[in-house]
């Protein structure tokens, strides 16, 4: 075969396969959108795995004639250039998560802008849309999503049981909330309420109210312009497996091995073998030190410098443990 081009449905369905490899994926880019549009209230439904999806938020919504656009890929409202990609307030940035779920599967969305006299809703099924039509609606943006990788059976067969995915979905979104303590969210799993997590007023009363664990104890420090902020249980109160240490980088969910030995390091002395610490941990630094960027599920960041924000990490709980009442039952032998 000689060198061409691919036909711009197989280069959606390759970017699809990267940007949604399961459900859980999908609903972090949804969710991710409706807090960049700046919604108080996100609420979420999911059936059969994930294979059908509902976001209701309250954000700004969308003019109608940028709902077909919100779809094409490289569309974005939230980045022009390449200094934007190093100086992002926003999670999304790439114009690529609504054009790939588009592509695997129908999607319904709905919005209302402040002002609007109606909502306006377009329906796109494996890429194909149809006209818009007005509709009622609040204010927001609704997406629903049917039919995940139908057309794709392959993908389907990739896919975990239902309660594998529901349950992947539901800790993802457990750290979309950790990670945004002022917006409501709440979580329907085949029909039913499986969460509500009203907005709180700091970070340490949402870990509380979604981990459900109490006392909490909290950490700062900071190593040059990396800052750490941690909350944390007491190291009396242990988990079996290291789920419980939730890592954020510009408030970012992130997956860091180095990040999470920092946190076990910090821990060190106070814990048995095979206890680890429950501990949420937000590190920040400058926009420009940091690439959000090197993952197509986001879920990895490069530091310019990994070593500080190991420090920042560390040092941000273990300010707080050394000084801690426990300590004496638990010191270190010499
Ligand atoms: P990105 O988030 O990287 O810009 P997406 O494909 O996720 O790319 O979304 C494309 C565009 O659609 C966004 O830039 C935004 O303008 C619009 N959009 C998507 N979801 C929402 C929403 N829930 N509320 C308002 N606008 C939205
Ligand atoms: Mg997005």
């Amino acid at each position: 075969m000689s060198i061409h081009v691919l036909p711009p449905e197989v280069v959606d369905q390759i970017a699809a396969g990267e940007v949604v490899e399961r459900p859980a994926h999908l609903v972090k880019e949804l969710v991710e959108n409706s807090i960049d549009a700046g919604a108080t209230r996100v609420h979420i439904e999911f059936f059969d795995g994930g294979r059908i999806v509902k976001v209701i938020d309250n954000g700004k919504g969308m003019a109608p004639e940028d709902l077909p656009k919100s779809l094409e890929r490289f569309a974005t409202s939230k980045i022009s250039k390449t200094d934007d990609l190093w100086s992002l307030k926003t999670f999304g940035f790439r114009g690529e998560a609504l054009a790939s779920i588009s592509a695997v599967s129908k999607l319904t969305i709905t919005s209302r802008r402040e002002g609007d006299e109606q909502a306006h809703q377009l329906i796109c099924e494996y890429g194909k849309k149809r006209d818009i039509d007005k509709v009622g609606g609040s204010q927001g943006t609704t997406i629903l999503m049917e039919n995940l990788f139908d057309n794709t059976p392959a993908r389907l067969k990739f896919l975990k049981s239902d309660a594998a995915e529901n349950g992947a979905i539901k800790t993802t979104l457990k750290a979309m909330a950790l990670s945004h303590y002022n917006v409501e969210i709440r979580i329907q799993e085949n029909g039913k309420l499986v969460s509500f997590w009203p907005a709180c007023k700091t970070r340490k009363d949402r870990v509380e109210q979604i981990l459900e664990i109490k006392p909490l104890f909290e950490g700062e420090a900071s190593r040059e312009n990396v800052k750490a902020y941690a909350v944390f249980a007491d190291p009396h109160n242990v988990a079996k497996t290291a789920k419980n240490i939730w890592l954020f980088a510009q408030n970012r969910w992130i997956q860091d091995r180095s990040l999470q030995a920092a946190v076990n390091e910090a821990y060190r002395s106070l814990l048995m073998h095979g206890e680890y610490p429950i501990a949420v941990v937000w590190v920040e630094t400058d926009p420009d030190c940091v690439d959000v960027n090197i993952h197509p599920t986001k879920s990895q960041v490069k530091f310019q410098n990994a070593s500080l924000a190991f420090r920042a990490v560390a040092a941000s709980l273990r300010g707080t443990l050394e000084q801690a009442p426990w300590l004496g039952a638990n010191a270190p032998k010499p």
